[in-house]
């Protein structure tokens, strides 16, 4: 199947899940996500009119940010290191991937020096796995009352990764749980807060996520096809 294809199935997909779940089709947006793709690709599904893409990884961010037209939204998915913040704290649209106080330090104390206001999604490692990045559901609120207190960084809601599994029902209750650590912060009415955005679902499991209340699903493969990190 091409990208224009490809898309399209996506799309259909996300306007049937949308239809089931009663919800507003505007509250869902789709990020296509483009790492290890070749910015010819990005700009393909760009002229399709595809505006928020993903990378996990800030030297490929950058790289595309200066090679692609400029109203494209980035959006950071990946682990962030506090030594990078400051290449990507300009480009990016949204920093998905804020999972400890040390890095939304570093985030801060760089907003603030360039009078940047940083919006960032909190991480979360809703399903316990060891090697997963993301705050844990018992440390989250004290996380982010924390991270609310600094200067120049917003929390706009929540993200997870959810485990690799066949049958995506099984991560239904994941995404449930992130749904309901929301509602949670939410009534805790924090300074700086919102939960705006719930980023969550990705090529396996996005219709489910959106079921269970995703605004932001994050989708490579079945846009682009697989990922081949060989030839990188
Ligand atoms: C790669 C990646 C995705 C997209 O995964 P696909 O299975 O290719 O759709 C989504 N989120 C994050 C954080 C990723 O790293």
């Amino acid at each position: 199947m091409s990208i224009k294809d490809n898309l399209q199935s996506v799309k259909n997909n996300i306007a049937e899940a949308i239809e089931r779940s009663g919800r507003n089709p505007e509250d869902v947006t789709l990020i296509a996500v483009s790492k290890t793709k070749p910015v010819s690709m990005i700009q393909e599904v760009y002229d399709l009119g595809i505006r928020d893409f993903g990378e996990n990884k800030v030297q490929e961010l950058v790289d595309k940010y200066d090679k692609l037209p400029q109203d494209i939204r980035w959006h950071l998915i990946g682990h962030l290191q506090t030594n990078k913040v400051k290449y990507v704290i300009d480009k990016a649209y949204l920093i998905h991937s804020v999972d400890s106080v040390k890095l939304a330090r570093e985030i801060s104390k760089e907003a603030v020096k360039r009078s940047l206001n940083v919006n960032i999604l909190i991480e979360v490692n809703v399903s316990g796995e060891e090697s997963k990045f993301g705050v844990s559901p018992d440390r989250l609120i004290e996380t982010v009352e924390e991270i609310a207190a600094l200067p120049g960084i917003y929390i706009k809601g929540l993200m997870t990764v959810a485990p690799y599994v066949v049958d995506s029902e099984q991560n239904r209750e994941f995404f449930a749980q992130i749904m309901k650590f929301t509602v949670d912060i939410m009534q805790k009415n924090i300074d700086n807060v919102s939960m705006d955005f719930i980023s969550m679902g990705m090529s396996g499991d996005y219709k489910v996520a959106i079921e269970e209340g995703a605004t932001y699903i994050r989708v490579g493969t079945s846009i682009f096809g697989e990922r081949n990190y060989n030839i990188l």
